[in-house]
């Protein structure tokens, strides 16, 4: 059984449709295969358990900004120091992955809050919004181009603080469709 990256004990093995993870009983950080990440956090929220607006990115918030760890952890696989990243440019939460393995490890509250900003940036209405997600699709879709060109699979955007795209099977592509 894996060893949790921060706290270095075994972690239990949690089975749900399309989201196979490892979880923490210590810090209840979660890691995960990325594809299945990316999985979980596109497929709509169930609103019963994952509710969004206002209140609950307030509190999820509260909770990454305690949790984070802030300096980058060995990878639970293979046990070379990840790197932080993000899973979208506009989603400011860094997550930590393993590029070799492809697993991706979140702290605490740190999945749930990408998943409810994901969600309340998709539908809002805000004239704001709206204008950030018209200039982000623009940027992945010349980003997706630019990756299908180079045939990279782990591009990366230079940008401050890391920030990177989606990577394949789950790309930018998928992403533009929502923006379109
Ligand atoms: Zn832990
Ligand atoms: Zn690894």
């Amino acid at each position: 059984m894996p060893r949790c990256p921060a706290c270095f004990i075994p972690m239990t093995r949690v089975d749900q449709p399309q989201f196979n993870h490892f979880t923490c009983g210590h810090c209840f950080g979660n890691w995960c295969p990325k594809p299945n990440l990316l999985h979980w956090i596109l497929v709509d929220p169930d609103p019963s358990e994952n509710p969004t607006g206002e209140p609950a990115i307030q509190d999820l918030a509260a909770l990454v900004a305690a949790s984070d760890t802030k300096k980058r952890l060995p990878c639970a696989g293979c046990r070379q120091t990840m790197r932080v990243s993000r899973l979208h440019l506009m989603i400011p939460v860094d997550i930590q992955e393993c590029v070799k393995c492809q697993y991706v490890w979140t702290d605490v509250g740190k999945r749930a809050l990408i998943k409810t900003l994901f969600h309340a940036m998709k539908n809002s209405t805000d004239p704001r919004i709206v204008a950030l997600r018209e200039k982000y699709a623009k940027v992945e879709a010349t980003d997706a181009m630019a990756d299908a060109n180079a045939r990279n699979p782990q591009p990366t955007i230079n940008a401050p603080g890391g920030v990177r795209g989606f990577t394949a099977p789950f790309t930018l592509g998928s992403l533009v469709e929502f923006f379109s």
